[in-house]
């Protein structure tokens, strides 16, 4: 069973396996969140959409950092799992 997850391979979609996040920052308390990339962000970015009041403190929230993130998918975690287990 575990052969056969080898062999079978899907084709590339870099959308699915890379997702692009983006970290904003509360100027007023220092409130730091990662959340998913929005059209648009840009670092230092001053957020006017909806995440743009830090709701706790009403502070300006600005973007600090946009960086991709590699997504398992659930074959590749099983991979991993089993080659922590056996090699
Ligand atoms: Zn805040």
């Amino acid at each position: 069973m575990v052969l056969q997850l080898r062999r079978r391979k899907k084709p590339y979609d870099p959308f699915k396996t890379w997702k692009m996040k983006t970290k904003i920052h509360c100027n007023k308390c220092g409130f730091e969140k990662v959340s998913d990339f929005q059209r648009f962000d840009y670092v230092c970015m001053k957020v006017s959409d909806k995440r743009a009041k830090h709701k706790k403190c009403d502070g300006d929230v600005e973007i600090t950092g946009i960086w991709y993130e590699y997504n398992e998918t659930p074959e590749e975690k099983k991979w991993k799992e089993y080659e922590r287990r056996f090699h």
